[in-house]
């Protein structure tokens, strides 16, 4: 008798113009990043980007990545050339290395294994704790999660900032980390990265920089002298790793995430090279924690970097910049709404002691505006301003106008 195991599985075939069709569909109802109606941290990336990866589509990154035998040399090749691009923007010297990621939150795991297995070896901790503000971002708490350690969240100052005698005071003799951000992703800011790193250096422990998002619009800001940036990068003492993401400020595809280390010696820590005893499997060794991927999103990130250029990208950031001014006197013209922090980059929080801010963005949501996310310290929903929102900034203050004036009746 045949078994429901045996009965031959049929999916349907379609052709090719049915197919788009359906996904056509699917597509309605996703808001799309190339929606400039979007104002989320989501960037459609450009033609450049969309043709180096396919270019490159069908490399690996696991052997590109040093496993024996290289077939992707290329893509080795624009792995390091990028890193050293982002690395000197970041003005990390000759020293600085690292490495292309799926992510942020790649990254930042990456930067808590290396400060673990670094202070197991060289102070002889066994169970860590890393030291973060309250504002870190949570795959932080992810990679703690992952790597069995501990973590104190710290405190944060009234203007959204690390607080950093409350982090003085939260570390131990196991801790192995302390975490800064250039850019917290609800509000923007940028943590006091000079005395965080003194911090770091006085107690010999780690100090990893969350600069995901702030990373790629706050180099080229400061580079253009007038807008106010603190030293956040490989400038300031006591940094030691960074996490810097393409697929955010440098308009790359996701996933396409970077870490840079100090030096190599930090770099090695990442490492995983499994030379099978047994001998059953071939030579296994990554850089990262992905496995097979492709080179594809590499070669985007390496074409993006070429083709921009820091004068490229310092046009792309004072739009921002500009449509972010404008959009912050839109809404402190709003009565019952404020801006709580001066926005340093393209990333700012709207925030109401009167209303209630869930309701606002979910009424912004059903006319068509997205990306709004909501958070409760303070309470407040979150505006990322990129290019392609340019044409729509009238109407969205028009809308938020009206929708907060409903809201009070
Ligand atoms: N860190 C910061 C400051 C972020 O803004 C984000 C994402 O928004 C991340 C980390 C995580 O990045 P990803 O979503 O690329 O993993």
């Amino acid at each position: 008798m045949e078994t429901l195991a045996d009965a031959p599985v049929k999916l349907k075939s379609h052709t090719l113009p049915e197919l788009r069709k359906i996904l056509k569909e699917y597509q309605k109802k996703c808001n799309l990043y190339r929606n400039g109606k979007n104002f989320g941290m989501g960037l459609y990336p450009s033609q450049v980007a969309l043709e180096a990866f396919l270019d490159f589509v069908d490399t690996n990154y696991i052997y590109a990545g040093g496993g024996l035998g290289n077939p992707f040399e290329g893509v080795s090749e624009m792995e390091a050339e990028s890193v050293r691009m982002m690395a000197d923007v970041m003005h990390g010297n000759k020293d600085v290395v690292g490495n292309l990621t799926f992510g942020g939150t790649e990254s930042n795991i990456l930067g808590m294994q290396v400060a673990r297995d670094y202070a197991r070896e060289k102070r002889g901790i066994k169970h860590g704790n890393v030291v973060m503000p309250n504002t870190a971002h949570p795959s932080f708490i992810k990679a703690c999660h992952l790597l069995d350690m501990d973590f104190v969240r710290t405190d944060i100052t009234k203007d959204y900032k690390a607080d950093v005698k409350a982090m003085r005071d939260a570390i131990d003799e196991n801790t192995v980390a302390l975490v800064s951000t250039c850019g917290t992703h609800t509000v923007g800011t940028i943590d006091d990265i000079g005395a965080i790193g003194k911090l770091a250096d006085e107690r010999g422990i780690w100090h990893h920089v969350d600069a995901a998002w702030g990373g790629f619009i706050s180099c080229w800001l400061r580079m253009m002298g007038k807008y106010d940036i603190p030293p956040f990068d490989f400038s300031v003492p006591g940094v030691w790793s960074m996490t810097v993401d393409p697929h955010k400020m440098l308009f790359a595809m996701m996933p396409a995430g970077g870490i840079l280390y100090k030096n190599a010696d930090l770099q090695k820590y990442a490492f995983f090279d499994f030379a099978d005893p047994m001998g059953v499997h071939g030579h296994y060794f990554t850089r990262t924690t992905a496995g097979s991927r492709t080179g594809g999103n590499i070669a985007a990130v390496y074409a993006l970097l070429k083709y921009h250029g820091t004068d490229g990208y310092m046009k792309i950031a004072k739009k921002c910049m500009d449509l972010t001014y404008r959009l912050v006197e839109g809404v402190e013209g709003i009565p019952g709404l404020k801006v709580p922090i001066k926005p340093k980059m393209n990333l700012f929080a709207v925030e109401s002691s009167t209303l209630n801010v869930e309701k606002i963005s979910a009424r912004m949501r059903e006319k068509g505006w997205h990306g709004l996310y909501t958070t409760q310290v303070p309470p407040s929903f979150r505006v990322v301003v990129l290019p392609q929102n340019e044409p729509y900034v009238d109407a969205f203050l028009k809308d938020l106008k009206s929708i907060v004036a409903a809201s009070k009746r």
